[in-house]
């Protein structure tokens, strides 16, 4: 198991449950449960975490809506913005979750 440390405190993440992902200016940051509570009262406003159930959600309707944009405006651009979002997430785990036990 390789260590996933948190992008504000430094602190080990030890599982996924207390691991929340984000997409940063510095590209997906990993936070810890504390900072991350932290950092929703400081912003006073949701940000969804990348590896949570909501973000599925958001990519399954995301997948619908650009499939029925390119059905009616066929373009490659739906299928790339379809893209987005599970790309995003895949990397999410690529780089964090996996490392981690569940
Ligand atoms: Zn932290």
């Amino acid at each position: 198991m390789q260590e996933v440390l948190c992008g504000e405190c430094g602190k080990m993440i030890n599982s996924r449950d207390d691991l929340y992902t984000f997409l940063s200016m510095n590209g997906i940051q990993a936070l810890c449960s504390e900072c991350y509570l932290r950092s929703q009262k400081r912003i006073r406003g949701v940000r969804t975490p990348i590896n949570s159930q909501s973000t599925i959600l958001i990519m399954i309707a995301g997948i619908v809506a650009c499939l029925l944009l390119f059905i009616w405006h066929p373009s490659w651009i739906w299928v790339v913005v379809a893209l987005i979002a599970p790309v995003i997430r895949s990397l999410s785990w690529f780089l964090f979750e996996r490392k981690l036990n569940a």
